[in-house]
This record gives C-alpha cells, structure tokens and sequence, in this order.
C-alpha cells in the first residue's frame, strides 16, 4: 500500500538481494540482507511466473502494448506514479526498431523482470487479480453505461449567486465522474479533467485539518456533530451556541478558523506578532491547506480561482451575517480574527481541482487517510473517520437524511456541481456537473449516486446478509459462479453432507448445473454417494416433485445414467424408485485411469475458477491464474481440465494458451473424451484442427460421448 515501501523494496530487489518477508534478527544484531527470506530464487521464479503469464505464446516475449493493457484493464493507469520506475524500464528495455511502433515492440525475459522488479508487489498484486475490484475492466463498462443514462437528465440550473457559476449552454451542461479505488485503480468519463471550484467539498478538508491540528475534542468545543434540521446557511446555532456541524456553513467557518491557529499562537505567544511577526502567516495557512490538497490529490496541483474567490467576497452577506452571528454568541476562540477566517473560508471554496483528482481524494478517504496513488498516510485514521461519520449525516445540505436513506454513503456537494462520494474501505468518487436542484446538489451527482446503490451493493447498509442481489465489485464473479455451483458438486461428490446442507442453509439452489451441466445429483450419483442421493431425493419430494432428479448434463446424461454406468445399484434403486429418468446412455472408464491433475495440492476452487474461465473464454483471469501459480491442467470431479471446456465452447485463444503452456493436448475425462472429442462433438474445427496440429487424438472409432 505504500509507494515508499515498493520503492525500497525494488531497490533492495535490484541489488539482488531477496524479498522482504520473515525479518528476525538476534536481538542487538543488525538486519542484514540474507535475514530477508525466502531467496533470490524465489523473486526470480514470481517474476517468472508473471512473465509466463503475459507471453501466450510462450515465445519468450511480451509485448510492450500487452503488458500496457494489461495493467491499464486492471485500472493502474500509466502515469500511475507507484509504476514509473517500472514504465521506464519498460521503455529504455524496448529494443529500438525504427520499423515497430515502439508499442509492438517486444519484451524479452529478462528485461521484463528487471522492469517490473521495482514495483513488484504492486505489478505481482494486479497481476494475479488481488486488488480490491479484481474485474476493473466490466466494473469500468458498467460505470460506463450508468454515466450514459445519467448524462440524458438535464434538469436543474447551475448556481446564479455570482456569474462565476451562472454558466450556460455547453458550460452548463458539462458532466464528468471519476473513481479511485483504495488499491489506485483509476477510470474517468466525459469532462473529467474540467477545472472547477471545490466550494462546499472543502468543507469535510478543511475540517479534516483542523482536527490534525487541535484533535477531535479540542476542535468539537466549538462546534457540534449533529444535523442542523435547517437550511445549510441559516442563521442559528445549537443549544450550545455552536454552528451545528462543520458541513455547514456556519461549521466550516468555525473550523476554517482553527486551521493554522496553533501557529499563530506560537508567533503572538513568542512575541512575534509585534513587530509584523504575523506577516506572512496568513498566506503560509493557505500554502499548507494547498499542500494538503496536494497530498490529497496524489500529487496533483490544486489550482486557484481568484475571479471566484473576489465574486464570493463581494456577495458573502449570509456568511458574514453568520460570522458576526456567531462572534456575538461568542462562539469563536477568543484569538481569531474572523473577518480574516471569513476571506480563509472564501479561498478555502476558491480552491479548483478536477473530477480526477477530487476522485483520488475519496478514494484517500476511503482507504483510512492513506493516499491510494501514493501510498502516503495525509491524515489519520481516526481524522477520517469523523469526516466521513459528519458526510453521512450533514453533507448533503437540505437533502442530507433522504441522501443518507435512499443512498447510504457519506458524501459532500457543492454550489459548482461537484460531488465526492465515499465508498468505505472501497473506492471514491467525484461527480461534477453544474445544474444543480432545488436543495443546491447537483442533479446528474444524486441521479448517478442512485443508479449506483441500484446496481451495486454499495449502500452502506446493503447486503448485511449476503443476500443482495445488487452485484459486489469487490468479487471476482468468476470465484463468485465457482463457489456458487461448483463447491456443492464437490461437497456432493466426496459425500459431504453436512457441507451441502450448510451450502442449501446460505441460500444457494440444489440445481445449478456447472460448465458441463452437470450439478451435484450427477456427481453424488457418478460417485456412489448413496446418502447425498437419499437427501437430494427426500429434499425434492418435500419440494413436491420429482422434476429435478433428472437434470441432463451437456451429453444429455442424467443422475441415473451416472449410477448405471458407474454400476452404483443401491442410487440406481433410490433414484428409480423417485420416479428419476434415464437420458443418454455413455460408458464410463475409471476414474483413477484418467488423465490430468487431481487438485489434492489446490484448492479446488482455484479448479473451478479455471476451469469456468475456459468455458467462458476469459483469458484475462486464466492469465490472472496462471500469474498466480496455478497449474493449467488441473482436472475437476469429472476430471474435466480447461482444454476440455476451451475446446467443447470453441474458445480457440484459450486453447492455443493451453498448448502454449505445455498442457497435454490428450487429458481424458470421466468418459474418456480428450479435448478433440469435445471440438468434434460441438464442431469447432478451428480448434480441432490446433489439436490435431499438436498431437491431439480423438477417442476410438466410438461415437463421442456416446
Ligand atoms: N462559497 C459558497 C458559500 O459559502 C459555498 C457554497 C456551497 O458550495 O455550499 O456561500
């Protein structure tokens, strides 16, 4: 998580020395290189590992524009700054060949490792699907497709209390939205790089320093945490004669006046304030907030907007009124000068960043104060917490409990149509669009705020059980299809009772049929689980039928046919007496005679997920997999391998992987079929011919399957 750490770590790795895991030292003793475990051969075969993962045609050497996409399909960006020490290997790597755009330029071995050695843990993490939306690139297509219903809603006005925001035709209309997730994976549409002043959004920041630099008790002395219950500019204060919260503009006026103060303190307390000692203060309060912002933002340059600030200023009599308000009511510490909080306040809104940038800034909230891009910790755990706790309550002006209610995520607006949007411990936010509601949110800002919480379960109250329908990003939905049907096949096969009914407790459906069709009856069946076969049936009579004893497999097999052929006479007994059917016949060979890996070693969903990803023809997660150290032969309960299902659906891309990567072109299933067979049976000739070409045989003169 931390920019610096992979730094060192690639530095250390560079000097040749191993891999940051397991450090003890004898007490007193100093660390050393070789206290640094597991060994350089280790680092070499991970890199290795990654490198075989990107060269599909294990031609030793990957494109520069594959390794490029790769990354940028996972969301890391190339100018991601966690990856330049590695880009620019990359690119000083690539041989010079004036005829080969430097894109199509190859990478060899050897200095593919080099270049991702920098930033291994990173590059290994993306690499191997670990970031906290391992399916960035449908997370990105979805994301898509909600901003393009969201940028058909054009109602509401931009702001029209100085000319600054008034903006109309184009101008009015401009809508961008970018995300940043906690692990730096980044995506952005339309006007995502458009400048605009930050206005209310600064308020959750400047907050947030105010209490890095009083603490949170110091700082609620002076102002409360609870909803207003008015207007975000009302004229009114708390029992306590405090503003309500900092969210609202009495609040962020209060806490703009303690950003800084600890230092004017030290320069009145020592004397320095005479004698212009507190020349220059001012301005080196606005330097730190920037920098701060800067932080914030990865690294990015917060701009300035001087025509809005003095436009605010001349138009500032609600936030004056409301100064004066609270200064009469005493409610400011007794050193503050407020017409000179009121200008801070004012340059605070004044601050311009864009969608991109305020994205990275949720998204630092959303990971603990800890900058996604950076790796730089910019506040504290606790700081945020507060924030986003206020967010949740009070960031949304009038519109504050309904957003809070229908939503459920914390967040800020602000008069210019900006938005930031906090998805704890996930991802941030930033939505900018200028015609703004009745409330003063931006309209496209709260529509694409509900289009989100529709889709995924991101509200915060969401899928508390684990039964939402709404889809979770921070699943793989290949790992999520595999537990979903193939772990009760397993449970069925081995004959696990007690997980099955575990698995039927959580929910999940007796029926599922796997890439094959075929689903834990057939497996329970095949594999002579005569007490699984009972359970299945007694569970399909209380469900008052006998319709699904019978499902058919992809050869048209049922449960049945399973017992006959494995000659399972007490199943065969059961299931006819349950009115269960017969399908296609098929004989089976012995199981123990068949070819391919058992997954004794691994776990078997790692099996399943390999072997879904086949079916589908997902060469990114097979080479997700691949980079993860999982073996392309693995064979499932019917010893089924990614070759077969490649083949049976045709996805010749993935078998030439297979072949590529050494898996035998023959593996035999439970009935003997190799993946010729399955390319014959369901007439895929290109890939038939690929196998024939590799050596691959088709079963005996016998029928497929048959
Ligand atoms: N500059 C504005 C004000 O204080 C900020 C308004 C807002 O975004 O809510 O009046």
């Amino acid at each position: 998580m931390n920019t610096s750490r992979w730094n060192d770590l690639g530095k250390f790795l560079k000097a040749g020395k191993g891999h940051v895991a397991n450090v003890s030292t004898a007490p007193g003793r100093e660390l050393v290189a070789e206290d640094i475990g597991p060994s350089r051969r280790d680092v070499d075969q991970r890199e290795e590992r990654l490198f075989r993962a990107l060269d599909d045609d294990n031609d030793d050497a990957v494109l520069a524009r594959d390794l490029k996409g790769t990354l940028r399909d996972i969301g890391l960006l190339e100018d991601d700054q966690r990856l330049c020490e590695s880009m620019a290997a990359i690119t000083s790597a690539l041989n010079p060949n004036p005829k080969t755009e430097e894109e199509n330029r190859r990478i060899n071995k050897s200095s593919f490792c080099l270049a991702i050695r920098h930033n291994i843990l990173l590059i290994e993490r993306a690499l191997q699907g670990r970031m906290v939306v391992p399916d960035f690139a449908g997370f990105e297509q979805r994301m898509a497709g909600i901003f393009d219903r969201v940028r058909a809603e054009n109602s509401g006005v931009p702001a029209d209390y100085i000319p600054q925001l008034n903006v109309q035709g184009e101008e009015a209309d401009r809508f961008g939205v970018a995300l940043c997730t906690t692990d730096g994976q980044r995506a952005s549409f339309g006007d995502a790089r458009k400048f605009f002043t930050v206005q209310s959004t600064s308020k959750p920041i400047t907050y947030a320093l105010a209490v890095e630099e009083h603490g949170s008790r110091y700082v609620h002395e002076f102002v409360g945490h609870e909803p207003s219950g008015v207007g975000f500019n009302e004229l009114t204060l708390n029992r306590d004669n405090q503003p309500h919260n900092p969210m609202i503009n009495a609040g962020a006026i209060m806490t703009a006046s303690l950003v800084g103060l600890t230092d004017k303190r030290r320069l009145i307390g020592g004397g320095e304030a005479q004698g212009g000692g507190l020349r220059g203060w001012s301005g080196r309060r606005f330097d730190h907030v920037l920098d701060r912002w800067k932080a914030l933002c990865g690294n990015q340059e917060p701009r300035f907007s001087t025509s809005v600030f003095l436009s605010e200023r001349e138009t500032a009599d609600r936030n004056f009124a409301l100064a004066y308000f609270m200064r009469e009511n005493g409610a400011f510490p007794d050193d503050v000068d407020m017409h000179d909080v009121l200008e801070f306040y004012l340059q605070c809104c004044s601050i311009e960043v864009n969608a991109e940038m305020m994205s990275v800034i949720a998204a630092t909230f959303a990971n603990g104060g800890i900058c996604p891009v950076t790796g730089e910790r910019v506040l504290q755990t606790d700081t945020v917490r507060n924030c986003l706790s206020l967010m949740s309550g009070c960031g949304m002006y009038d519109f504050s409990g309904e957003f809070a209610f229908t939503i459920g995520l914390p967040a800020k607006s602000g008069v210019s149509g900006a938005m930031m949007v906090v998805i704890p411990n996930v991802m941030g936010f930033c939505v900018w669009s200028p015609r703004l509601d009745a409330l003063g949110n931006s309209v496209r800002g709260v529509a694409f705020c509900r289009e989100l919480v529709r889709k995924f379960n991101f509200h915060n109250y969401d899928d508390l059980t684990g039964s939402s329908r709404r889809m979770n990003p921070r699943l793989n939905p290949i790992q999520v299809r595999a537990r979903e049907v193939n772990e009760m096949i397993w449970a069925a096969s081995k004959g696990d009772l007690g997980a099955i009914q575990d698995q039927l407790g959580r929910g999940a459906a007796l029926n599922f049929g796997d890439y094959d069709l075929r689903t834990p009856l057939h497996l329970a069946a095949a594999e002579n689980q005569s007490h699984v076969v009972r359970y299945f049936v007694d569970q399909a009579a209380a469900a008052g039928g006998n319709g699904n004893l019978s499902p058919r497999d992809r050869w048209g097999g049922t449960p049945l046919d399973d017992a006959y052929q494995h000659d399972n006479q007490a199943i065969v007994a059961i299931l006819e007496k349950a009115g269960a059917e017969r399908g296609k016949a098929r004989s089976a060979v012995d199981v123990a005679d068949c070819g391919g890996l058992t997954p004794a070693s691994f776990e078997s969903s790692k099996v399943d997920e390999l072997i879904w990803a086949a079916s589908l023809g997902d060469l990114i997660a097979i080479r997700r997999l691949v980079a993860q150290g999982v073996p392309l032969d693995l064979a499932d309960y019917d010893r089924r391998t990614a070759i077969h299902l490649a083949a049976a659906e045709g996805h010749v891309d993935v078998v030439r992987y297979c072949i590529a990567h050494h898996v035998s072109c023959n593996p035999t299933d439970r009935w003997g079929n190799t993946p010729l067979d399955d390319a014959i049976r369901h007439d895929h000739q290109d890939v038939a011919e690929l196998l024939r070409g590799h050596g691959g045989r088709a079963r005996s003169a016998r029928s497929p399957g048959g």
